[in-house]
């Protein structure tokens, strides 16, 4: 069924009823921008063309199947259900200082199979449409309503790659920045790869104020293919090349997930140094998400600070990342893997 994020259908519905432009404005104000539940959007079109509207469009496309709200920090753990019963989430994040955003998901599992990572032990079920990954923040949105909060900043870091879904992701993204919908600008939202040169250049040229962050993990070509098997395809040295054109325009950020002996050694370092020199990157080196079922473990924190240190020294801007929401597994890669889906059918 065509849903409200299908804009050329809103627009012939709105033909049909003989709706003002001004009014169809009111009602896509009501729903992407003031939040509204969709019965009171529908209040801001003409009486008689609301049952046409409520009839001929469905209002979300993905249902609320659980939250849960972290105790220690300000997270939130969506977890929705899609129409054909499988599973996805959303993460929420609300920093004491700072901005609300939203960590959201692209694909059902994910084809890349990080060897950290526990979405890859999902196996990859399908891409997510427009309207599933946009209904993850529509939804987000009303529910945060009543606490005065709106989404932010969007993160492209929960479950799938993007980079793999790119059509409907970066129609998501047209969305997002339409002034008309979502109205974010482009520094608000960051789209995270684990390496896809050609798709890189593609995002960096159509949407150069879009901030990327390349999941690294390592600068040791042999170390990285093992943690990531997709960097047997897309070789370090090509994605420099990428990451060069791309910090010309914006941001970009390095994800760097410290896994003890792994990545965290004296040689690790000096090779992630001589990778990164001279391309203007911001550093994040990320704490492991430890789960059932892997046998890797996180640097200390003692460790990643020092390791931190040694990046600063280098020149480069760095960050360590403390994790939100440890306690009710939505840190990143800790995404849905306990759930069936039959589970919930
Ligand atoms: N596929 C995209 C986006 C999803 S993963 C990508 O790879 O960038 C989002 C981030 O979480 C990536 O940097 C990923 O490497 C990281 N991640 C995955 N599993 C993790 C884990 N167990 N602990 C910490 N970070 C993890």
């Amino acid at each position: 069924m065509t849903t409200i994020y299908d804009l050329d259908a809103v627009e012939e519905l709105r033909v049909r009823n003989a709706v003002q432009p001004h009014r169809l404005k009111l009602f896509r104000n009501a729903l992407f921008k003031n939040s509204n539940d969709w019965k009171s959007a529908l209040g801001t079109l003409p009486e008689a063309a609301r049952s046409d509207f409520e009839d001929g469009l469905k209002f979300q496309c993905l249902e609320l199947a659980e939250r849960h709200d972290s105790e220690i920090d300000g997270a939130s753990k969506l977890i929705f259900k899609t129409h054909d019963h499988h599973l996805i989430e959303s993460v929420v994040l609300r920093p004491k200082t700072g901005r609300t955003s939203i960590c959201i998901s692209s694909q059902i599992g994910c084809a890349c199979y990080c060897s950290f990572c526990a979405t890859g032990m999902m196996g990859f079920t399908r891409n997510l449409t427009i309207a599933e990954i946009l209904d993850q923040i529509t939804q987000t949105n009303r529910m945060l309503k009543p606490e005065g909060r709106s989404i932010r900043n969007v993160v492209f870091m929960g479950m799938g790659e993007p980079l793999l879904n790119m059509e409907n992701v970066f129609q998501a993204l047209d969305y997002l920045m339409d002034p008309q919908l979502y109205d974010l600008t482009g520094s608000r939202i960051t789209v995270s790869t684990v390496g896809i040169p050609q798709a890189m250049d593609r995002f960096t040229e159509m949407y150069p104020d879009v901030h990327l962050a390349l999941s690294l993990h390592s600068a040791r070509q042999e170390v990285r293919q093992r943690l990531m098997p997709q960097a047997r395809v897309y070789p370090l040295e090509q994605i420099r090349d990428t990451l060069l054109k791309a910090s010309a325009h914006g941001k970009v950020m390095i994800e760097y997930l410290m896994l003890a002996g792994v990545n965290d050694r004296e040689e690790d370092f000096q090779a992630l140094e001589k990778y990164l020199k001279g391309i203007p990157v911001h550093i994040n080196l990320i704490p492991f998400n430890e789960y059932a079922g892997s046998n890797l473990r996180g640097t200390p924190l003692s460790e990643r600070k020092a390791f931190g240190e040694k990046l600063k020294v280098a020149g480069f801007n760095t960050t360590l990342r403390y994790s939100m929401g440890s306690d009710i597994a939505a840190a990143c890669g800790q995404l849905v893997q306990h759930k069936k889906k039959e589970s919930l059918i």
